[in-house]
């Protein structure tokens, strides 16, 4: 199985453990508490831990999102008051995920691939955006970013991956997902704004 397909599946069936499906924008803090790992802001940790943003990071610069390893306990950090806002912290989460789930020991290039092919899928799952294409006969980025609460650039990137495929696997999973999140494609289309193409 290629790289890509591995961190596909991982992250349809981190979806597959939901126990209800409320709309197409899933939420990585959710899917995450699943599997025991906590989030927090960097500001809202350090409140916690009684430390200084300075404390943490020793004066350098702090990344979008982090990981820290507490015992058994997996804590991500974000920087919510960073530029990009909701959507980009959201596919921050949800890499920091794709490397605890793959469980990754490192940060180098092909783990930070892993973790933003992982990402991509968690939050754009292939099937579900097959389905939607299917329905709608438009492969548009814009709407893919409105429908997944993703950033224009992370829908871009996603849709090029998906037309360079032009199919994704339909095994049971792939199948399953789809049915789950019917009523949120129904709903999606249903009060979808006037789009010209
Ligand atoms: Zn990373």
């Amino acid at each position: 199985m290629s790289w890509q397909e591995r961190c596909e599946r991982a992250a349809t069936a981190l979806l597959l453990e939901q126990r209800a499906v409320t709309g197409l924008a899933s939420d990585p803090k959710a899917l995450g508490a699943g599997r025991g790992i906590l989030f927090d802001s960097y500001a809202g940790y350090c409140a916690r831990a009684g430390i200084t943003k300075y404390q943490l990071t020793g004066g350098s610069r702090l990344p979008d999102g982090c990981t820290l390893q507490l015992g058994d306990l997996c804590l991500v950090l974000t920087d919510d008051a960073g530029a990009g806002g909701a959507r980009r912290r959201r596919f921050t989460q949800a890499h920091e995920l794709g490397h605890i789930l793959l469980g990754h020991a490192g940060d180098g290039p092909q783990q930070e691939r892993e973790a933003d092919r992982f990402a991509s899928a968690l939050l754009m799952p292939a099937p579900v955006v097959f389905e939607l294409w299917r329905r709608t006969g438009r492969r548009s980025a814009a709407e893919l970013a409105d429908w997944f609460f993703v950033t224009i650039s992370a829908a871009e990137t996603r849709t090029g991956m998906l037309l360079a495929r032009g199919s994704c696997r339909w095994g049971k999973d792939e199948q399953e997902l789809v049915r789950r999140y019917a009523p949120a494609i129904a709903a999606a289309l249903a009060d979808r704004h006037p789009v010209t193409v």
